[in-house]
């Protein structure tokens, strides 16, 4: 299983750090506030913890730093509850359908050859669809993943439509009994207009098929991206109605706390973290197992 921080580049942000000296006065909490803000937790997250701290403190009830840590973990850990929901694929569900959308760069692709080898490693079979048909290169990526991992690949010619891309992949994938079918999506057309429209097309072709699918629409976004990745979960959210998410790159530079700020936005399972490059490197979350990392 991959580790949550392979480097240690976002320990930076350990929440141990941010904990203040051993006296907590209005200025520990003031700058408390600052930590959060800089670990990427976003406006709203932190006014809800900062408030609930500051709640505590005009009580009396925040004295010492281990005070303070329970605080934090207790009220950080809350903002997770709607996050810690794994995906699991139904045993009546054939072909299970994930659909998968995100901005160009965010780690689309490679999440979804990891997904295919994690499928595969459960016993299931998969297939992709190359349903970015906007860029040649979208397609040659996927199907260099496909036979990295061994698993079949459903193109069609650049500028085919992607809903028929989709709609062609569903019918082999439920003619040979396939477990799992991945759809990757364009990440930018010519307008982000444009964009959600043909998403939402694949959307309805998929529910035409079955009324159940898309059974899964996972946004993947780049956890360094910080607030742009809250505005993109947003963004996608209002437009397509997502089921899910993963956070690409935690490895990386990212603060870690974006997961509490698109937790705290959205109450959106986060259903994987990506944490390298490598076709292992991505792990389901667990809000436990995160709140431990930050915490010890
Ligand atoms: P797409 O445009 O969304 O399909 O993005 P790609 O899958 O092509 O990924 C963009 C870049 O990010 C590639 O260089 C990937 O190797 C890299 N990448 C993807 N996921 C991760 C991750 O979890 N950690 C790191 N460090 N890099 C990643």
């Amino acid at each position: 299983r991959a580790r949550l921080n392979r480097g240690d580049s976002w320990l930076t942000y350990d929440l141990r750090n941010l904990l203040p000296g051993e006296t907590v006065d209005q200025d520990a909490i003031d700058e408390l506030e600052t930590q959060l803000l800089l670990a990427d937790l976003g406006v709203a997250a932190t006014a809800q913890v900062v408030d609930r701290l500051q709640t505590m403190f005009d009580g009396g009830r925040l004295r010492t730093r281990r005070d303070v840590g329970e605080a934090l973990h207790e009220h950080l850990g809350t903002l997770l509850a709607s996050a810690d929901e794994p995906l699991t694929i139904p045993d009546h569900t054939r072909p299970f359908v994930i659909l998968m959308v995100g901005v160009n760069g965010a780690g689309k692709t490679t999440t979804i050859g990891k997904l295919a080898q994690k499928f595969r490693d459960q016993g299931l079979s998969v297939m992709l669809a190359a349903g970015d048909t906007f860029r040649a290169a979208a397609v040659e990526q996927l199907q260099e993943w496909g036979r990295r991992v061994d698993v079949p690949v459903i193109a069609q010619a650049t500028g085919s439509d992607p809903a028929s891309v989709v709609f062609d992949a569903f019918s082999a994938a439920r003619a040979r009994g396939t477990d799992v079918l991945i759809a990757d999506t364009a990440g930018r057309l010519h307008t982000q207009a444009n964009l959600m429209e043909e998403l939402r097309k694949i959307k309805r072709v998929l529910g035409k098929l079955d009324e159940y699918a898309p059974h899964e629409i996972m946004l993947v976004v780049d956890a360094t991206a910080g607030g742009n990745a809250l505005q993109q979960a947003v963004a996608f959210h209002d437009a397509m109605g997502l089921t899910g998410l993963t956070l690409t790159k935690l490895d990386g530079s990212a603060h870690g706390g974006i997961v509490f700020a698109i937790a705290q936005r959205l109450a959106l399972p986060i259903r994987f973290v990506g944490v390298g490059e490598s076709v292992e490197d991505l792990g389901p979350f667990n809000a436990g197992e995160f709140m431990e990392a930050l915490f010890d």
